[in-house]
């Protein structure tokens, strides 16, 4: 994904900023344990757990960069399956070859889930789970064509999405159902070059988000009904992460806006979701909201961009944050609850 706006400065509320960091060993994914973030009025059997989220994010970085063709690309996609098929829920995949911005062909996989595939009221979760192919903002300028890990830029979201998936599974929702999307070649994109015409640009703009563009132009709701809303969850993994109200959100999906900072509230959580307008970012809800799905993307901004591993060989392991896996994965789960 790529910032347009880093920064506008437009409160719609109170803002309250704390954060808290957890870096305890990661523990079997299989227990179910309490975790910070659980408030006393949610004391429902579905808890998101923390140290499941992050072992789904080390899992993928295992793997090496997911960058798209890769081996540890299909490896990943085989394992993202294997988990949400194990979670119970109807998988496909949604496989073709596409050639990015840059002229490499590679076989894009979309990995889409259903939970409860019956119930007629649907929300879709989705991030991207590829990794990008160059550390392109990394400091060091040796660095630019190293792919990176993409531990938070890609891992995070999915990896939360999984802890969904596995807490739906142990505890479901009655009424709702939850379609998943875990896009590919979200982040092989460039930046246009200064002296591009304005074709161009929007050339260089629509070089993200490959997957879901794929998607929607497949008409993915031609059988199946069309989600009422979605959540995309990009960079929801790292140190302190805060998640202002992202600018497009806001103008395509503002009642969906109020939805996640209601379940942010409920789930005792507003010091990570500020009610506060941040940047405005070029990601996968671009193509929903033009869709006619409302959309918001939980994505990580602050006044001087993105998360300082962004497009960076530091996007590693060492820097994801337990705690803010906890934060957005029990936010979501109330978010479900709400809705159910
Ligand atoms: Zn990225």
């Amino acid at each position: 994904m790529r910032l347009l706006i880093s920064s506008i400065i437009l409160f719609i509320g109170a803002v309250a900023c704390s954060s808290a960091t957890d870096n305890k060993p990661a523990t079997d994914a299989t227990k179910n344990a309490p975790n910070s973030h659980q408030s006393p009025s949610e004391s429902s059997a579905m808890t998101f757990n923390k140290d499941s989220a992050y072992k789904y994010v080390a899992d993928q970085v295992a793997f090496g960069p997911r960058v798209p063709g890769s081996p540890a690309h299909k490896a990943c996609a085989k394992y993202l399956i294997d988990r949400l098929s194990g979670y119970g829920v109807n998988v496909e995949t949604q496989r073709t070859d596409l050639t990015d911005i840059s002229g490499n062909t590679f076989e894009m996989i979309n990995i889409i889930g259903h939970i409860n595939p019956e119930a007629s009221k649907r929300i879709l979760l989705l991030a991207h789970w590829d990794s990008r192919p160059w550390a392109d903002n990394d400091p060091d300028p040796a660095n630019h064509k190293t792919p990176i890990d993409g531990a938070n830029d890609g891992a995070s979201g999915v990896a939360v999405i999984l802890e969904v998936a596995r807490q739906l599974q142990l505890s479901s929702l009655d009424n709702l159902g939850v379609d998943i999307l875990l896009t590919d070649a979200e982040d092989s994109g460039l930046s246009a070059p200064e002296d591009a015409t304005p074709d161009q640009v929007q050339q260089y703009e629509n070089s993200w988000c490959l997957g879901t563009q794929h998607w929607i132009k497949s008409n993915p709701w031609r059988d199946t009904p069309r989600p009422q809303f979605a959540i995309l969850l990009d960079m929801v993994g790292g140190r302190d992460a805060t998640f202002p109200i992202e600018y497009f959100s806001y103008q395509y999906a503002p009642d969906i806006v109020n939805l996640v900072l209601e379940a942010s509230r409920k789930a005792g959580t507003t010091d990570r979701f500020p009610t506060q307008i941040g940047g405005a970012i070029n990601d996968d809800h671009i193509h929903l909201n033009s869709a006619g799905i409302p959309t918001v993307d939980i994505i990580q901004t602050s006044h001087s961009g993105f998360n300082p591993t962004w497009h960076t060989i530091q996007d590693n392991l060492s820097n994801i944050d337990r705690a803010t896996l906890a934060a957005v994965g029990h936010t979501i789960l109330t978010l479900l609850l709400q809705q159910q």
